[in-house]
C-alpha cells in the first residue's frame, strides 16, 4: 500500500514475545519473504494463548496475531524478499546459544547429582563410590566437556564472522542431546528424591526436554549437518586436494 504495507496473520508460541517493544516480523510480501520492524503498541497488534508448558515456565510462550497493521516502508528490514537469508542466518546464532543453555542444565544437573552423590549414603559408604554410580558422574562430566567444547568451536567461529551453519547445528545436536542424557542419570543419582520438587533435578529434566526441539529439532540439525557433508564431498571432488582440507576446520 502507499508509503508502506499492511501486515496480516498469526504466529504460534513465541518466546518472550509480550515482553518485547519492537519485533521482528518475517512476512510474505509481493516478492517474497520479507523482514518488518513492527511496534509491539501498533494498532492491530495483539496477544492470544498464553502456552502450558512441561518446562522452561519462566519464559512465556505466546501466540501473536496481526490484523492490517500499518508499517512504513523505512521499517522494512533489508529488501523486499530477502527475509529468508536474515531469518536462517538469526537461526545459525541462536542455535548456539540454545546449545550453551543445554550446557548450563547439564551442568547444572551433574553438579547437584555430584554433591547428592557425595553426601547420600546406603550399604556403609557414600552412593558416589559404588561403581554404577561414580561411572555414571564420570560419563556425565565427559559429555558435559565435549559439549562445552562444540559450543564454544561455534561461538568463535561467529565471533570471527565466519559461516556457522553446521558448527552451529553440531553443537546444539550434541549440547541438547547431553542436556537430556545428563538430567535422566541425575535423576537417577537422587534415586526417588530425584522424582521430588524437593529438589531442583526433576526441573532440568524438565527444561533439558525442550532443547531438542526449538531452534529445529535434532531431526533437523542432522539435515543440515549432513547437506554440509554433501557439500564438502562436492567441493572436494572438484578440487585435486581431496576431502581433506577442503573446508576450513570449523563451519
Ligand atoms: C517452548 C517452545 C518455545 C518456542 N519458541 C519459539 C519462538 O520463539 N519462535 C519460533 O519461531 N518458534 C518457536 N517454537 C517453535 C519451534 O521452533 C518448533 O516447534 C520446532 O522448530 C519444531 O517445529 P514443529 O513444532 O512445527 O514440528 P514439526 O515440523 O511438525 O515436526 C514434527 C516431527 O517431525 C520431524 N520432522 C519434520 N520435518 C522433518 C524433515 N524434513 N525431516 C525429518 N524429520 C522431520 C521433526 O523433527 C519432529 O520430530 C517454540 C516451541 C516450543 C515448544
Amino acid at each position: 500500500m502507499e508509503g508502506g504495507y499492511e501486515l496480516s496473520g498469526h504466529k504460534q508460541w513465541i518466546t518472550n514475545g509480550r515482553a518485547a517493544g519492537t519485533m521482528i516480523v518475517f512476512a510474505r510480501a509481493e516478492d517474497g519473504v520479507t523482514a518488518f520492524l513492527v511496534s509491539a503498541d501498533a494498532a492491530g497488534v495483539s496477544w492470544g494463548k498464553h502456552a502450558r508448558k512441561m518446562g522452561v515456565i519462566s519464559a512465556t510462550t505466546d501466540d501473536l496475531h496481526l490484523s492490517g497493521v500499518f508499517v512504513p516502508e523505512e521499517d522494512r528490514l533489508g529488501g523486499e524478499g530477502r527475509g529468508l537469508g536474515v531469518a536462517l542466518g538469526t537461526l545459525d546464532g541462536g542455535r548456539i546459544g540454545i546449545a550453551a543453555q543445554a550446557v548450563g542444565i547439564a551442568e547444572a544437573a551433574f553438579r547437584y547429582a555430584a554433591r547428592y552423590a557425595s553426601e547420600r549414603t546406603t550399604f556403609g559408604k557414600p552412593i558416589a563410590e559404588h561403581q554404577a554410580v561414580a561411572f555414571k558422574l564420570a560419563d556425565m562430566q565427559t559429555k558435559i566437556r565435549a559439549a562445552r567444547l562444540l559450543t564454544y568451536e561455534a561461538a568463535w567461529a561467529k565471533d570471527r564472522g565466519m559461516r556457522v551453519t553446521e558448527a552451529g547445528a553440531r553443537a546444539k545436536l550434541y549440547a541438547s542431546t547431553v542436556a537430556n542424557e545428563v538430567a535422566d542419570e541425575a535423576l537417577q543419582v537422587l534415586g526417588g528424591q530425584g522424582y521430588m520438587k524437593d529438589h531442583p533435578v526433576e526441573r532440568y529434566y524438565r527444561d533439558a526436554r525442550v532443547t531438542e526441539i526449538y531452534e529445529g529439532t535434532s531431526e533437523i540439525q542432522r539435515l543440515v549437518i549432513s547437506r554440509g557433508i554433501l557439500e564438502e564431498i562436492a567441493g572436494s571432488l572438484e578440487s585435486p586436494g581431496g576431502v581433506r582440507g577442503s573446508r576450513p576446520v570449523v563451519g
